[in-house]
């Protein structure tokens, strides 16, 4: 089996120790977006990297920081890859929380320790040396690869969406392909279709000018804390069913093998409980899953008016003000749903002022797409065991860059380990997640040509 050749190159004790002192030269070299510490320098790293391997590089400006783009391209092949990961990294701030230098890599219990060991730089690294491999093992890819590679990813991709609607001719290609994030918490690999999108917004309410003495002028001043009580539960009843007109208009229903997919991943009520600070926690796996990945939310993440320190302080205050952050689920689209609370409140409570804070879109790729079904199989061969997949996830990000604005399926797998510590100090990568990540990538390019091949 050609494969084979991929699993044994990567055994390999001598190619070992350079996939390792590759990645610690990426480790060492700074990045951090968010106080714009070394990310030109590690940008120009990066492309070095890539044209070692023989991809053609270039650096492409953005109001921030720069994309690395790259591409692989052979006029004969039919499908196209596009590859994305970012090469900036958080701040490593409380240091004294680190047990190593984290712009100083350190081995400890097979665990590769530093700052960008797991988001992202081991397993973008993880899938540049998968094309390695794969050129040095089996020879020439059979598909197109092209490779974007993000400085911004940590202050939220700024960029990326205006970026992506600039290069619409230049990131023309079949699929999207991310490994960020964690592999599932039981060891499981995992294949990830789609995230949940955002609505951020604030309702304000007033009363009278000032605030005013509760009992000189109780009855007589509106109190806007109620007012805006009464209006948020006019949105909303006490089952958590949105009662907005035509919030639920544009949910795509699951699909039944979407459905099955949701009751295969494994959960444990109690474990999850425990770390979530409710172990009050009781529903069963779809439930959750259904609730968590594929139902919107209508949360309120912040509440302020009058006075709340020490004692009593009797007053009609003035103003009240609350601000909600809304999950939003495919193809619910967010300016629309803003559209709809604003004439939901000017029916309800005119004077209520309504203020736009940010969003984002959801976005989702069909699971039985044929192509999201051959990565899947590349991932069980890679790791010789069967992968979860999981349609969607709780949290947001700029997914829909890839499948709305150019119009891709889009699949995340995760390389890192679940206890990576992505974000937190001694943040790290097991070295056995590491080189599967590069044996999981050379698959699932030889799957896509494989299966590319068949079809033309
Ligand atoms: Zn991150």
């Amino acid at each position: 089996m050609s494969m084979e050749k991929v699993k044994d190159f990567v055994a390999s004790n001598s190619n070992q120790l350079a996939f390792l002192d590759q990645l610690y030269s990426l480790l060492r070299q700074k990045s951090i977006s968010a106080q714009n510490d070394g990310v030109e320098e590690c940008a120009k790293l990066v492309m070095e990297m890539m044209n070692e391997i023989g991809i053609t590089t270039k650096l492409i400006d953005t109001d921030g920081h720069p994309v690395v783009y790259g591409e692989l391209i052979n006029p004969e092949n039919t499908f196209t890859l596009l590859i994305y990961g970012h090469y900036d990294v958080q701040p490593p701030e409380p240091l004294e929380k680190w047990v190593s230098n984290p712009f100083e890599p350190e081995i400890r219990d097979g665990r590769i320790y530093a700052r960008g060991a797991g988001d992202n730089k081991g397993q973008l690294l993880a899938q540049l040396l998968g094309v390695k491999t794969y050129l040095e093992t089996i020879g020439e890819l059979p598909i197109n690869l092209k490779f974007v590679f993000e400085g911004e990813e940590e202050i939220g991709s700024i960029h990326l969406a205006s970026f992506v609607e600039k290069h619409k001719e230049l990131l023309k290609a079949d699929l999207v392909y991310t490994s960020d994030g964690s592999l599932h918490e039981s060891g499981s690999p995992i294949v990830l279709l789609g995230v949940r999108g955002m609505l951020a917004i604030e309702l304000e309410a007033k009363g009278a000018d000032r605030d005013n003495h509760s009992g000189n002028k109780g009855n007589i001043v509106p109190n806007p804390v109620w007012k805006l009580i009464d209006l948020l539960q006019t949105m909303r009843d006490k089952e958590g069913n949105v009662l907005i007109e035509g919030f639920y208009d544009n949910i795509l229903p699951l699909s039944d093998y979407e459905t099955e997919l949701l009751k295969k991943i494994p959960f444990d009520a109690k474990s999850v409980g425990e770390k979530i600070g409710y172990p009050q926690l009781h529903m069963n796996g779809e439930t959750y899953y259904q609730k968590l990945i594929m139902e919107p939310t209508f949360n309120i993440c912040g509440i302020e008016s009058g006075y709340t320190g020490e004692g009593v302080k009797t007053i009609i205050p003035s103003t009240a003000r609350v601000k909600l952050d809304i999950r939003l689920v495919v193809d619910q689209d967010p300016m629309d749903i803003f559209n709809k609370i604003k004439s939901h409140v000017s029916e309800h409570a005119p004077d209520v002022k309504v203020t736009y804070l940010g969003s984002m879109q959801p976005s989702r790729t069909n699971a039985e797409l044929k192509v999201v079904q051959t990565v899947v199989h590349a991932v069980q061969q890679a790791y010789e065991t069967e992968p979860l997949i999981q349609p969607g996830m709780g949290g947001s990000l700029p997914n829909y860059v890839w499948t709305k604005l150019l119009e891709l399926p889009s699949v995340i797998v995760p390389y890192a380990n679940f206890d990576q510590g992505n974000h937190s100090p001694n943040e790290n990568i097991k070295i056995k997640n590491f080189l599967n990540g590069v044996i999981c990538t050379a698959h699932v390019i030889d799957a896509l040509g494989k299966s590319a091949n068949r079809n033309s």
